[in-house]
């Protein structure tokens, strides 16, 4: 009796790591060079991370005003290597600071510039998570998505990994001697751990773990981290899913 509910304990055990999924997401693309290294070499560097990683399919949700020549050959970078890009709005507004209408101007602004990319997906991610202060504005934006033919872009695993990227680029801006193997370890355990939290919430909520999207950014440290992000995450039971595949979640 004993052996059959240690094997059954193991059976879910094994479906249980199984169902644990996600696909990564990059905010911000494409970012401006820093202190640490150059748009053009993050976009390489980044390419070739995911690559080693084994990640066939992120999405890149993108600012179209960030997008000048070189920008723009970024993105059709990482599409030409199969990633999607998606929408980001063209200036990174706050919702709870505009009007809607201004707000879907916005949008459309960054959807005249993003549409015709290959890998494009009509997917709107707002920027700060900032779904408005008024559940009218929310509504109003939400119909004004709907009416574009976008879907939500949503994220289910928040991080802070543009915090520690900031302070990473303010110690190098400084001339600070940085110490990467800390930094890149710092990097990993907080987003693995922000993934268990909220896989946790999930399940408590849902009764399952849905297929995650894990936000992320278009930063330095995931150009020089991704691999070992990667590792760590398979290393915990997790499988890294194509963005298309998380979005057809029945949460979408
Ligand atoms: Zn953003």
């Amino acid at each position: 009796m004993r052996i059959i509910t240690m094997a059954l304990a193991a059976a879910f055990l094994a479906t249980a790591a199984e169902a644990r999924e996600l696909a990564l997401s990059f905010d911000d693309a494409p970012r401006r060079g820093t202190a640490l290294m150059p748009g053009p070499d993050r976009a390489s560097r980044l390419l070739v991370g995911l690559e080693r990683a084994g990640v066939t399919q992120a999405v890149f949700f993108a600012n179209s005003n960030r997008a000048d020549d070189e920008g723009l050959a970024r993105l059709r970078a990482y599409a030409a290597a199969g990633h999607l890009i998606a929408n980001h709005s063209a200036t990174h507004p706050h919702l709870r600071d505009m009007a809607p209408e201004a707000y879907l101007a916005d949008i459309a602004a960054a959807d005249r510039v993003l549409r015709s990319l290959p890998g494009f997906r009509p997917w709107f991610r707002f920027p700060f998570l900032d779904e408005g202060d008024t559940p009218a504005k929310r509504d109003a934006v939400r119909a004004g998505l709907a009416a574009m033919g976008y879907a939500q872009g949503y994220v289910t695993i928040d991080t802070y990994d543009w915090y520690i990227d900031h302070i990473a680029n303010e110690a190098a801006a400084r001339g600070d001697a940085l110490n990467m193997e800390a930094l890149g370890a710092l990097y990993v355990e907080a987003i693995v751990a922000s993934a268990n939290f909220y896989d946790g919430v999930a399940a408590a909520h849902l009764g399952r773990s849905p297929r995650h999207v894990l936000l992320l950014h278009e930063n330095d440290l995931a150009a020089m981290f991704i691999p070992q992000l990667a590792a760590a995450l398979q290393a915990d039971g997790w499988r890294i899913v194509s963005a298309d595949a998380a979005y057809a979640d029945p949460i979408a």
